[in-house]
């Protein structure tokens, strides 16, 4: 049985005098506890496979490099719950982002107290995207914010206080939608003039290129071993 068919049945039973009473929360503990959610971060690795929490631990703890000590609860096969012992630890990782385990992506959310852990989608992942072959017309923050847009949300673009930017490419720091295929770039037209502008993404590691992906990549493509198998039997 659904545990929402039998949450509807229970509610149409009688409560009795006991279920009926209030259990009465001290709101000075549960104050408390929230603010301790703030130290806390929930990661999960996009593989399909288990994460062994011990090679976990120290991978991550090596690679952070942090100042406190950090503390990994298993929350389910891929699933972690982190907790930090400092905020700036905690804030120096979510800038660090995108993190990877094992090549595999590290997606993370900061715990909101008033949902269940369960609750919790894993949706968008900050990337930090370069974009090559910009005429250097719109080498500018507002032409990033325009033209990302269309990728994901963007966080911000790397520019000067005037809003130009002086490098080889612009980089535009952007929330990727983590269940829509990456774009590999995207076609530009400047006046009478079209431009190819390809997208670099900073740290890319296990990304599919076949189906555009960052769950799998190569000899774990199902797409790329059914074509394989067509091409044998041709
Ligand atoms: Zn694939």
């Amino acid at each position: 049985m659904e545990a929402e068919d039998l949450a509807t049945q229970w509610e149409r039973l009688h409560l009795s005098k006991e279920e009926s009473s209030f259990f009465h929360a001290n709101p000075e503990q549960y104050t408390e506890e929230a603010a301790r959610g703030k130290y806390y971060l929930v990661g999960k690795a996009l593989t399909e496979k288990s994460v062994n929490s011990e090679g976990f631990r120290v991978t991550m703890s090596q690679i952070w490099k942090l100042d406190g000590w950090v503390i990994f609860k298993k929350l389910g096969e891929q699933c972690f719950l982190i907790e930090f012992q400092k905020l700036v630890d905690k804030e120096r990782v979510l800038r660090g982002r995108p993190w990877f385990f094992d090549r595999h992506l590290l997606t993370m959310m900061e715990v909101d107290e008033k949902i269940s852990i369960h609750a919790l989608h894993f949706h968008f992942e900050p990337f930090w995207v370069q974009l090559h072959n910009l005429p250097l017309a719109t080498m500018t923050e507002d032409f990033g914010q325009q033209f990302v847009g269309s990728i994901g949300h963007v966080i911000k673009v790397e520019a000067e206080v005037d809003g130009r930017a002086w490098a080889r490419c612009l980089r535009v720091r952007v929330a990727v939608d983590l269940h829509k295929p990456l774009l590999r770039g995207k076609w530009l037209k400047l006046g009478e003039k079209q431009h190819w502008i390809s997208f670099k993404y900073e740290r890319l590691q296990n990304f599919c290129f076949k189906c555009g992906v960052l769950s799998h990549k190569g000899r774990n493509c199902a797409r790329l071993r059914a074509e394989q198998q067509g091409d044998e039997q041709a």
